[in-house]
C-alpha cells in the first residue's frame, strides 16, 4: 500500500473499529471520517454493528480526505452462552449470504428492545422503548446503547457506564437474553465475502481460560485469522496479553478505538498506541482489499 510503505507497517495510524448513527454511534459517517483524518488516521475503516449501510458513505469520505479504507461491520455473535464481537475487514458489502446473515442478526432487535423496555417497566422506568427510539439513527439497529441513553436523558443515571452498571446487563433489570449469530456463521460471511474475521477486544469477555482457548480454537477452525491486539477496551496489561494470545494461534493483530461518541467514548479515533513490533498486522495481509485515495 502506498501510505504505507513509507514507514514500518506496525507503525501505521489504523483505526479499524468505530461506529456511526448507522448503529449506536453519535455522528454521521462522514463526521466520523472528519474526526479520524483530523486525529491522524491514515487507513480507517467504519464497523458499525450488524450492519453495513454506512459503508459506501464512509469509504467516499475517507477517500475525499486522502484516507484509505477498509469495508468493515462488528458482527455480535453467541458463543458459550455469552456475547462475543466478530470483527468483519475488507469484505465485498454486497455478497449475498453477507448481507443476508447481517441482516438476520439485526432481525431480533426491535423484539428484544420491547422485552427490555418490559422489563425496565416492572421496576419504574417507563417509555424506554420509545425514549430509546429517538437516539436510533438506523431503526433496525435499536441497541442498549440507545436505552442507556435514553436513561441518562430521563435523570436515571448521570452517564451511560453507570447505566450498563445498574441495568442492561446480566442479571440486572432491562437485560434480556437473546440469541445472536453462531460463531461458524459469523466467521463464513465474512470469508466468503472475501475478508478477514478479527475477534474484537478478548479482554472484555470474562471468559475463563478454557473458555478463551475454545472461543480462538473453534474461531480458528472456522477459517477466522485476526485479534484486537490494541483496543480502546483493553489496559496496557492486556496489549500486552493479546499480543502473546495473537503469536500464540498465529493470528494477524488489529487496532481499533471502539470509538462511539466525543462525550461517551474515553478514546478517540486514532489515538491508540501503535501495534507492538512483534506483531503482523492484519492490514498486512488486506493491502489488496484497501480503497486509496487517488492522486
Ligand atoms: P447491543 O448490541 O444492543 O447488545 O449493545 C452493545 C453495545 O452496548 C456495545 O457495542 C457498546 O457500545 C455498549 N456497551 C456494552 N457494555 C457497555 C458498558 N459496560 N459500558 C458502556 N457501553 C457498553
Ligand atoms: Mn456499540
Ligand atoms: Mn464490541
Ligand atoms: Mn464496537
Amino acid at each position: 500500500m502506498k501510505a504505507m510503505s513509507q514507514t514500518a507497517a506496525h507503525l501505521l495510524n489504523a483505526d479499524l473499529h468505530c461506529h456511526s448513527n448507522v448503529s449506536d454511534g453519535t455522528l454521521s459517517p462522514e463526521d466520523v471520517a472528519s474526526r479520524a483524518h483530523r486525529n491522524g488516521v491514515a487507513l480507517w475503516s467504519l464497523t458499525d454493528h450488524d450492519e453495513v449501510g454506512g459503508q459506501a458513505r464512509a469509504r467516499q469520505a475517507a477517500l475525499s480526505l486522502g484516507m484509505s479504507y477498509l469495508t468493515g461491520a462488528e458482527i455480535s455473535v453467541t458463543f458459550a452462552g455469552k456475547t462475543v464481537h466478530i470483527v468483519g475487514l475488507g469484505f465485498d458489502e454486497a455478497h449475498p449470504a453477507l448481507v443476508q446473515g447481517l441482516a438476520d442478526t439485526r432481525g431480533g432487535r426491535e423484539r428484544r428492545a420491547r422485552d427490555m423496555a418490559a422489563d425496565l417497566e416492572r421496576v419504574g422506568i417507563k417509555g424506554a422503548f420509545e425514549g430509546a427510539l429517538t437516539y436510533v439513527g438506523n431503526p433496525d439497529l435499536i441497541s442498549r446503547t440507545h436505552f442507556a441513553r435514553y436513561l441518562v436523558e430521563a435523570g436515571v443515571c448521570s452517564d451511560t457506564h453507570e447505566v450498563f452498571k445498574r441495568f442492561l446487563t446480566e442479571g440486572k433489570p432491562g437485560y434480556v437474553e437473546h440469541r445472536w449469530a453462531n460463531l461458524r456463521d459469523a466467521v463464513d460471511w465474512i470469508v466468503t465475502a472475501g475478508g478477514i474475521a478479527v475477534v474484537a477486544h478478548p479482554g472484555r469477555y470474562d471468559f475463563s481460560p478454557n473458555e478463551e482457548y475454545a472461543l480462538f480454537t473453534e474461531f480458528k477452525g472456522h477459517g477466522g485469522q485476526g485479534v484486537e491486539v490494541v483496543t480502546g477496551s483493553h489496559s496496557p496489561a492486556e496489549y500486552s496479553k493479546y499480543a502473546d494470545l495473537a503469536l500464540e494461534f498465529d493470528l494477524l493483530a488489529s487496532r481499533g478505538s471502539d470509538f462511539h461518541d466525543p462525550a461517551e467514548s474515553h478514546t478517540d479515533l486514532g489515538t491508540l498506541p501503535d501495534l507492538p513490533a512483534r506483531l503482523t498486522p492484519v492490514w498486512e495481509a488486506l493491502a489488496h482489499r484497501a480503497h486509496h485515495p487517488v492522486g
